[in-house]
């Protein structure tokens, strides 16, 4: 049967799971020898069974908490209910499952109008003791009751004034609203206090998260997983509220905000009226001896846990106690550094190091700052030592190229070239080539567009020298490219207006004729039509520029001293022979282009695989490429059949919201689909070539997922924004580490099992 009352003494931090993340921290906190006050937790199996809300507690289960009651007794020699000794206990959530959810405590539970004077008469200070009877009557009002804090407030108003008969007073008029609003008084029964504080501790971990009945019901499972409620940890009351040397603190491993290495944090001593915070300080200065013990205390658990620790504690009369400990929240700074300064100590190994960084770590450093801390930079070269993939970047414009090199982009995964095309002054020359009646006029104006190209790649081969760059041809379909139908036919009606029919100037006749031409060239279906390497075969004129343009910047950049790596990418293949004719093309202009400098430009030919065609018929392809780019952004579209732009309105939007689909697979590449069509690709390409390069370049090269999958099935790069590289190395080391951890373990099963055979 499972344990339904755990001794604090009983627990070990690998309980977690049964007795809740603070009883486990306490129990090995209690076991390093670190004074902790004596307690016990219900499990949640307990409470379940303990404390529903009008069964009285079962003989046996009422048994259970008695001996464990009784062992507390025996350990602070008070008694529970005693009016002359009384044993006041703190009853708090600790939560088995590591959600995010606001913890709830009830303090000095056992007392009443009778325990209230023995405590009084025990620390000779009755405004004390009536001033914990008030606290208690008030988080009872609320956590039992739901009674708002604010009607409390108005009986008690001035919080820093402890004077008897206010207090008096206040504790009738609580124990009234109690009874009015709750409609049961407040119990004067001790075990029937802790048996309703057990409950409503347990029960506030029951966080409702999902939006609509709907959601619950589709997430069932979920749902009455977080509707089990928490352990419940019941310890001796250990106050730091009174007296010369006694007060209360928190106090953080290392500082939360920066992860300086130190302890920090703060502390009220009960010795200033009104406890104003004074920092740590005053406890140095104080008793050097308990700061050095709290400082054992942080270090010691932070090399058990390794992790930041926080502590929370009290100082009673002198003595220490620790009565909280917690893995502390840290700003992205604080990780980043700590987890930097644990490897330096030896606490955590490079591995570990990078296995707990998270991608908003990353993503909150970048946002803060344009360059990488020092931290985020070891980090990252530590993870360049593991990671199996290339990162490379996505980079349409020269000025981002030096970003991408400075976040350590290993070259250039996807240039595209009609962003390059498209830019205001060079997209009247784009349009005028395209609307051309003739080659000879389109010819003179790719004339015009070729040294602005050069330029462009003249650029990105210096910035990346030594790395390869891959240059996409022009790709987008044709439509982007033409001017817009009805704002011409808006120019010519308006014309008609000012000059009347009969005019017939050139201006006129080269509006009709662009008019005319756009009529042509339109297409139903625009993104199935005219684009990519099929675009290339209608205008060839304008990949023979691209090319061109391409192999003389290799030249002048060769003759500089640069390593020039050019891969030309040609989009959207769809057949193994439009790659083919796309090869004898390049091969041809690289011949006439690069002449002499041919030996020292290695440049490769590749296939982007958009269409699940050339998926499927990857052998075929890969025998004229000597590389895959799988766009993965049009694979998705094309093999979900949801549009990638406009998300939000399209259908993928209403399956996202029904839960139809466990992520949008734009952002996290669909493994079950569009990875197996990649996967297969990749098998089939590298049976035909064994050293075919591949790789993924679109949104969701960045994405742990998606990279871990690139790893697994042997990819060689992903190609990512150059803000996203920094992530994409972080991510790419976690999926060798976490393989290699598999391999490992499944290679010990395999032993073991050959061991038995
Ligand atoms: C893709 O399709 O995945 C991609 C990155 O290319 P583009 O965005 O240019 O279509
Ligand atoms: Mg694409």
């Amino acid at each position: 049967m499972t344990k339904r009352v755990v001794l604090l003494e009983e627990g070990t931090a690998e309980m977690k799971g049964l007795i809740g993340s603070k009883g486990a921290g306490l129990a090995a906190l209690l076991q390093a020898g670190w004074p902790v006050p004596a307690g016990f937790i219900v499990t949640k199996e307990g409470c379940r069974g303990f404390c529903t809300r009008l069964a009285h507690l079962s003989t046996e289960g009422a048994q259970e908490i008695n001996s464990a009651i009784q062992h507390l007794e025996k350990q602070s020699g008070k008694c529970f209910g005693d009016s002359l000794e009384p044993l006041l206990l703190s009853v708090r959530s600790s939560e088995t499952c590591s959600r995010d959810m606001a913890s709830h405590a009830l303090l000095h539970v056992g007392l009443n109008d009778v325990t209230v004077e023995g405590l009084a008469r025990q620390t000779n200070d009755r405004p004390y003791a009536l001033n914990c009877y008030r606290m208690l009557l008030e988080d009872y009002g609320q956590l039992v009751h739901d009674i708002p804090y604010a009607l409390f407030e108005e009986k008690w108003g001035d919080i820093s004034i402890l004077d008897e008969a206010k207090l008096e007073f206040a504790i009738a008029e609580y124990k009234h609203l109690i009874e009015e609003r709750g409609h049961y008084p407040f119990p004067q029964d001790v075990q029937l206090q802790l048996k309703e504080a057990m409950r409503v501790v347990s029960e506030s971990q029951r966080v409702l998260r999902a939006n609509s009945q709907q959601e619950l019901l589709r997430k069932s499972s979920h749902f009455s997983e977080e509707t089990q409620g928490a352990a419940v940890l019941i310890q001796v009351m250990v106050n730091g509220e009174r007296g010369e040397h006694s007060g209360i603190g928190t106090v953080y491993s290392r500082h939360p905000g920066t992860g300086e290495r130190g302890m920090t944090g703060d502390y009220i001593s009960s010795a200033i009226s009104g406890g104003s915070n004074e920092g740590l300080d005053r406890l140095r200065r104080g008793d050097p001896k308990l700061y050095g013990l709290l400082q054992d205390a942080c270090s010691d658990l932070e090399s058990r846990t390794k992790e930041v620790q926080e502590i929370q504690f009290v100082v009673n009369s002198g003595t220490l106690y620790l009565v909280e400990i917690s893995q502390t929240r840290l700003t992205s700074q604080a990780t980043l550094r700590s987890t930097v300064d644990l490897v330096d100590e030896g606490v955590l190994t490079k591995e570990d190091a990078i296995l707990r960084i998270q991608p908003f770590h990353v993503k909150e450093m970048l946002q803060a700052s344009s360059t990488l801390s020092p931290e985020l930079q070891l980090l990252l070269e530590w993870a360049d030592e593991m990671k199996g993939l290339t990162i490379l970047s996505n980079v349409d414009h020269p000025k981002d190229a030096m970003k991408a090199r400075l976040f350590g982009a290993e070259g250039i995964g996807l240039c595209r070239t009609e962003q390059l095309l498209l830019s205001a002054s060079r997209f009247p020359f784009v349009q005028k080539m395209i609307l051309a009646d003739s080659e000879a006029e389109r010819k003179r104006g790719l004339e015009r567009l070729l040294p602005m190209q050069q330029a462009d790649f003249e650029q990105l081969f210096e910035s990346m020298d030594g790395y390869p760059v891959t240059i996409r041809l022009l790709d987008p379909p044709l439509h982007e490219l033409l001017p817009d139908i009805e704002r011409l036919r808006e120019q010519r009606e308006q014309w008609s207006l000012r000059n009347g029919e009969e005019e017939n100037t050139a201006e006129v006749q080269e509006l009709d004729r662009v008019i005319r031409r756009v009529l042509e060239l339109h297409e139903q279906y625009p993104l199935l039509g005219q684009r990519d390497c099929r675009l290339g075969t209608v205008f060839p004129e304008v990949y023979d520029m691209q090319l061109e343009a391409i192999f003389r910047a290799a030249v002048k950049g060769i003759r500089q001293g640069l390593w020039v790596r050019p891969e030309i990418m040609i989009p959207l293949v769809g057949h193994a022979n439009e790659l083919q004719d796309m090869r004898e093309l390049v091969d041809h202009v690289a011949d006439q282009v690069l002449g002499e400098e041919k030996r020292h430009c290695l440049y490769r030919v590749g296939a982007r695989i958009e269409v699940p065609r050339a998926a499927l018929t990857a052998a075929q392809i890969a025998r004229h490429a000597d590389f895959f780019s799988f766009g993965t952004d049009d694979l998705t579209q094309m093999t979900f059949g949801y549009s990638r732009h406009n998300t939000e309105k399209s259908s993928l939007h209403f399956a996202e919201q029904q839960r139809l689909l466990p992520s949008n697979p734009f952002q996290v590449l669909d493994i079950d689909g569009v990875g197996q069509l990649v996967e297969m690709a990749l098998v089939q390409g590298r049976v035909r070539k064994p050293h075919l390069k591949a790789g993924i370049c679109g949104e969701n090269a960045a994405d742990l997922a998606s990279i871990a999958f690139c790893h697994r099935i042997g990819l060689d790069y992903v190609s990512c924004l150059p803000e996203q590289v920094p992530l994409a190395r972080i991510a790419a080391a976690q999926a060798a580490i976490l393989a290699q951890k598999q391999d490992h373990y499944k290679n010990r099963q395999g032993r073991n099992i050959s061991t038995i055979a």
